[in-house]
């Protein structure tokens, strides 16, 4: 008999996933080894930023109120005491009509307010004029205008790119609180599966699923273990299955959740007493992907399809993976477009439409990516986002506005909105 499944929205199982991730732990690593990772920790300012009023200009270091009343026809002379390259200190303060020779990055020397950018200067030889007033505090780039000591910058949760990077070595974190990653376990199950060196053979077809998770996996720096392919048999599917999880803190398999005589998954969760938070979902591709928690360890049944597959993990499978590392923004970024193609026919599940944005004379505009199947391979390879068309009883026209989910994004978003 074949089992009822009753689905639930997207945006239901997007929040039962969330609601049974557990975070992995925290570790200290190097500063050079933090892209990609999730801080453990804010960012707090340690001091401020410049922690020194310093020019942000190649010039000479001037008192405002000597340059008052110079014009073209008042040119006023100043006397050069000396350099200030970036890295050293004036060895004094300046007087009336005094000026340093300073460059960009150097500190302002002791009485001086102002900077006279080069250009602005008629220069002689330990001397030059000027022919404008300038104002107490210009060109100057002022302790803490940047950020201002115990400011907190950055929260934790937050994905660390280069200019997090960047803010983190000004503070001199040489070691930064992260989140540990967690390990995944892929499995491809299906009879019919070769691996990708050998030759078609009548009724098999290559895995392309194992491969492409693992670059997904990849693509968010994400260590894995592969438990290659397996024929579609209950008992060893099992034993890797127990296996797996025993080995990684998440398991990814591909195939055999439909409702097909061979489609062991279900039983397998059931055998290892693993409880399915679903296991039908009102989208397309992707209905029967199913998720399952045993422990704190979640199990990801994708469909066996290959754009079910891929959609399934850029839907559920990143934002746990995220979740497990506390990210803040585990969600994928999503924009506002115009539909570059009819989708006329109505649907009652909400659908992922791989698709390709660009920037038009019209706006910018998602155009699918060509077959649109559950079991299309080459408009996975063609698009660069997902279309999301909701569910409904209307069609949709060249020119609406729908909203895509944008693919391999560095950073996402902190909130699950469709
Ligand atoms: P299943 O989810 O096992 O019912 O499989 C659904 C469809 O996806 C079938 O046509 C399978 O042959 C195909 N399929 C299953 N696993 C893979 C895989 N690893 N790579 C490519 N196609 C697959
Ligand atoms: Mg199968």
């Amino acid at each position: 008999m074949v089992e009822m499944r009753k689905p639930i929205q997207v945006s239901e199982a997007v929040r039962l996933v969330m609601e049974n991730v557990h975070m992995m732990g925290t570790e200290a690593i190097a500063l050079e080894h933090t892209y990609g990772r999730i801080l453990a920790e804010p960012i707090i300012a340690k001091h401020d930023v410049p922690s020194f009023d310093r020019s942000p200009y190649d010039g000479f270091a001037v008192r405002a109120e000597d340059t008052v009343g110079a014009s073209g026809d008042n040119r006023i002379p100043f006397t050069v005491i000396g350099e200030i390259g970036a890295g050293h200190v004036a060895d004094r303060g300046i007087g009336s009509r005094e000026a340093y020779r300073i460059m960009t990055g150097a500190p302002i020397p002791d009485n001086a307010d102002a900077v006279v950018m080069l250009e602005q200067t008629t220069e002689g030889k330990d001397s030059f004029t000027l022919r404008k007033p300038f104002s107490q505090g210009e060109n100057i780039s002022f302790k803490g205008e940047d950020a201002k000591e115990g400011e907190r910058l950055i929260e934790a949760g937050a994905f660390i790119h280069p200019g997090t990077i960047a803010l983190l070595a000004t503070f001199g974190y040489a070691k930064v609180n992260v989140a540990k990653r967690p390990i995944a376990g892929i499995l491809s199950t299906g009879t019919e599966l070769l691996d990708v060196s050998e030759e078609l053979a009548p009724g098999k077809i290559r895995n392309s699923n194992g491969p492409m998770i693992a670059a997904q996996l990849t693509r968010m720096g994400i260590g894995y273990t592969s438990y290659g392919m397996q024929v579609d048999d209950l008992d060893t599917c099992t034993e890797v299955v127990e296996k797996a999880l025993a080995e990684t803190d998440l398991l990814i398999t591909t195939g055999g959740v439909s409702v097909g005589d061979y489609d062991y998954l279900p039983a397998i969760y059931e055998r290892l007493g693993a409880k399915a938070l679903f296991n039908k979902v009102a989208m397309r591709p992707g209905s029967v992907t199913t998720v399952a928690v045993l422990g704190n360890k979640l199990l990801f049944g994708l469909s066996g399809n290959p754009s079910a597959c891929f959609t399934g993990f850029e839907l559920l499978t990143r934002p746990a993976i995220l979740g497990m590392q506390g990210a803040i923004t585990p969600y994928m970024p999503r924009m506002t477009v115009k539909l570059g193609e009819d989708f006329a026919k109505p649907n009652p599940f909400t659908r992922f439409i791989r698709a390709f944005w660009e920037t038009t004379p019209a706006g910018i505009v998602a155009v699918p990516a060509g077959f649109n199947k559950s079991n299309a391979v080459s408009s996975i390879a063609r698009g660069n986002c997902l279309i999301v068309l909701p569910s409904g009883t209307r069609g949709y026209r060249t020119g609406a506005d729908v909203d895509i989910l944008l693919l391999g994004a560095e950073q996402g978003i902190g909130e699950w909105v469709l």
